[in-house]
């Protein structure tokens, strides 16, 4: 039986201006590469900062690992790049290796400090996003995109067993978008890392994803790409035309 990654069941999320997830019940399995799709304001951030305990739970459950989320003690295990930036302080003086050091040190009891050992871990992953020849530049000298490796380098260097990206190809140019793409894909596929992917770009999601969750405060869909082109509420909901281009498939 595939290992359950995420399961919500019934999952409401509320802010003090009211209600923003509906009942939301999904299961995430081992090696899923799940896009989350929605119109702007629908919710997707949201929901994975509630499977993060980034954001309280109002009513039903989210299970992370089989943890309730929030009370989960084991952040090694999960991989996240938030949508926001705002963390990339360009005039912060960290280095490249610095800040895919902090996602090791995160982890880290006192004494919080890198051993050789990290370090290398720290180079191999530059090495394999293609960014270690940046890595004694200063974060706020890089381009988007290679910013966004970089922080794609951090959520990956404790070999994370489930990857959650919001949105992390907004500020990225169409081909280095691709690129991004590719490279998440990749990791989802010989990684067997599970992945979360949060983009209002349900074109790539139904190039690249296994499944879709489309979200619009309830959850309008969630499940494979062939179901979901197959599926008349969708052709009711989107129109036929819309649906082929979301799939991407057939
Ligand atoms: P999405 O990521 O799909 O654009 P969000 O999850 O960010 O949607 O937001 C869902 C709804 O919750 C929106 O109406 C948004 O305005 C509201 N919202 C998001 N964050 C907060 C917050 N911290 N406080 C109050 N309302 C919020
Ligand atoms: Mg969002």
């Amino acid at each position: 039986m595939p290992r359950e990654i995420v399961r919500t069941e019934n999952l409401c999320c509320s802010y003090r201006t009211g209600r923003v997830l509906e009942d939301i019940s999904v299961t995430v399995e081992a090696g899923d590469y799940v896009g989350i799709v929605g119109p702007n304001g629908s919710g997707k951030s949201t929901l994975v900062r509630a499977l993060l305990g980034l954001c309280a739970i109002s009513d039903g459950t989210a299970l992370l690992f089989g943890v309730p989320c929030g009370r989960f003690g084991e952040w090694g295990r999960v991989g996240y790049l938030p949508q926001s930036l705002d963390q990339l302080n360009p005039v912060f003086p960290a280095t490249v290796a610095e800040t895919v050091g902090l996602g090791l040190l995160s982890l880290k009891r006192f004494p919080c400090r890198l051993t050789g050992v990290d370090r290398n871990t720290v180079d191999s992953m530059l090495e394999e996003l293609g960014v270690y020849h940046l890595k004694h530049k200063l974060i706020g000298e890089l381009s988007g995109g290679q910013q966004q490796r970089v922080l794609l380098a951090r959520a990956l260097v404790n070999e994370p067993e489930l990857l959650i990206l919001d949105e992390p190809t907004a500020a990225l140019d169409p081909e280095t978008r691709e690129r991004f793409y590719r490279l998440i894909a990749d990791i989802n596929r010989n990684r067997g890392v599970t992945v979360l992917l949060v983009t209002h770009d349900s074109g790539a999601v139904g190039q690249h994803a296994s499944k879709m969750l489309y979200l619009d405060k309830r959850l309008l869909f969630f499940g494979s790409f062939e179901q979901f082109c197959l599926s008349p509420e969708m052709s009711a909901l989107f129109g036929e035309h819309s649906q082929h281009l979301m799939c991407h498939r057939h």
